[in-house]
């Protein structure tokens, strides 16, 4: 069986719902997961912003998922008009219940002007329980009989809210129940993206979460292959949206997509991988305007290239640098700033070190400020924060020194300040200014793609 994952573009409207029934129509008992409709995470997000200042611009916002919503569920029973009363009824509540519950948290939040990750939280995975719901109706209503699976009684995760981390062991209770759901003579849909903690309280596993908990599935169901779909034909050599000749790769392991994916690559959670390459299980991205293009398939398999295989930025990173007051012992100097940041749940991007400094490029973020307070009670702590970070991935080939060398050259009018390679995994992290990230990727593509 297949886990078939659609995100936002392809739950963008009427029309994109009806090309994934017209996919889903194909196969034989899968499981769905589907994301919130397009840009309603991040308006759901803006608006919980916006609540502390001003509660009727966010109440704008509601407003418009709402008829976002609406104006998807009006289209299908126009076109469906059979049973198109009784879908009209059962969404138009549904509709009106959600966005009743996000109203009466922006109103709790400009009450205590403030804005919790918990609230957050609840505000954020809406979006997944309104498009994940009211597919299923639509859905029935196409004529393919679907189940509403609630994430909430499947996910169950610690409380680290927005970046919350799955009980694998829960979900394996679960596996039987899943089962029986695939089995039954419905299709199971379930929202992608949340869950509940062990106090029944709502969270989100980050953005992209939709993947994650698509991975999380196909592992507990042993599936054959998990299937990404999203608007493009697969992972590109570098982002189409800012590369126009970027192209699909055919083939990644499941390193490099996660490689990327860390990296700043927005096709995938960076914790998708894990799950599906514990159990062998490909991951196959594909396209819902192109369904017959092969797309990208992610799997165990190692395919050497004579070059890079993808290349990915992030545009907004800050350099660290601490210099230790103390120069013996470099190593509990290291084990002492390395301890900060992961208190501090601060994934480095690239370091470089020297008896008595590191360097470490870290994204943008507002737990930053906290380590650096630490971090002064090591040493002199110095920050840049206008930088930018390139990173190519799969450039594990035996001439990978050359292949460096040019990338380089490529970056001669472009003042590098770090470097990270690794020859095993064939990563290379370059640290750029900010304003440099992308004529340099640009540069980088053109010579090598
Ligand atoms: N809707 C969430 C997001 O935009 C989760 C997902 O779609 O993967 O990140
Ligand atoms: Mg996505």
């Amino acid at each position: 069986m297949k886990i078939l994952k659609f995100g936002g573009t392809s739950m963008g409207d009427a029309n994109t719902w009806q090309r994934v029934l017209n996919i889903i129509d194909r196969y034989q008992a899968p499981f769905i997961v589907v994301s919130a409709t397009a840009r309603t995470t991040r308006e759901l997000l803006s608006a919980a912003n916006k609540a502390i200042e001003s509660l009727s611009e966010a109440q704008t916002k509601a407003k418009s998922i709402q008829q976002r919503h609406q104006k998807i569920i009006s289209k299908f029973t126009d076109d469906y008009p059979k049973k198109g009363d009784q879908c009209q009824n059962i969404c138009g509540q549904w509709i009106d219940e959600q966005i009743r519950e996000l109203k009466q948290a922006l109103i709790n939040i400009q009450e205590a002007k403030e804005l919790t990750p918990k609230t957050k939280d609840a505000i954020l995975s809406i979006g997944e329980q309104l498009s994940s719901y009211l597919f299923v109706q639509c859905g029935s209503l196409f004529g393919i009989p679907m189940q509403w699976v609630d994430a909430a009684d499947i996910i169950r995760t610690d409380s680290d809210f927005g970046q919350a981390n799955p009980d694998t062991d829960y979900l394996k209770q679960k596996a039987p129940e899943l089962q029986e759901l695939v089995h039954s003579n419905r299709i199971p849909v379930m929202g992608g993206f949340y869950g509940h903690d062990a106090n029944n309280t709502t969270t989100t596993l980050g953005f992209e979460g939709s993947d994650y908990t698509a991975s999380l599935i196909g592992a507990t169901l042993n599936a054959e292959v998990i299937e990404i779909w999203t608007d493009v034909s697969g992972i590109y050599t570098c982002d189409p949206r800012v590369i126009d000749d970027a192209k699909p790769i055919s083939h990644l392991s499941f390193q490099e997509a996660t490689e990327l994916a860390y990296f700043g690559a927005k096709v995938l959670h960076p914790s998708t991988t894990k799950p599906a390459s514990q159990k062998q299980i490909p991951i196959s991205v594909k396209n819902i305007f192109a369904p017959n293009e092969p797309g990208t398939c992610i799997s165990h398999e190692i395919q050497e290239t004579e070059g890079v295989k993808a290349m990915t930025f992030k545009k907004d990173c800050v350099v660290i640098t601490v210099t230790s007051s103390n120069t013996v012992m470099g190593y509990e100097f290291l084990a002492n700033v390395f301890d900060i940041l992961r208190w501090h749940h601060l994934p480095v991007d690239a370091v470089t070190t020297t008896e008595a400094s590191v360097s470490i490029a870290i994204e943008n973020g507002n737990r930053i400020d906290d380590a650096i307070e630490q971090l002064q009670s090591y040493g002199s702590v110095e920050l840049d924060s206008s930088q930018g970070i390139i990173s190519l991935v799969g450039c594990a080939t035996k001439k990978a020194q050359l292949l460096v060398n040019d990338i380089l050259l490529y970056l001669k009018d472009t003042p590098v300040n770090m470097i990270s390679f690794s020859q095993p995994k064939g990563n290379l992290n370059i640290v750029v200014p900010k304003e440099y990230v992308i004529p340099s990727i640009k540069e980088i593509h053109q010579q090598l793609f």
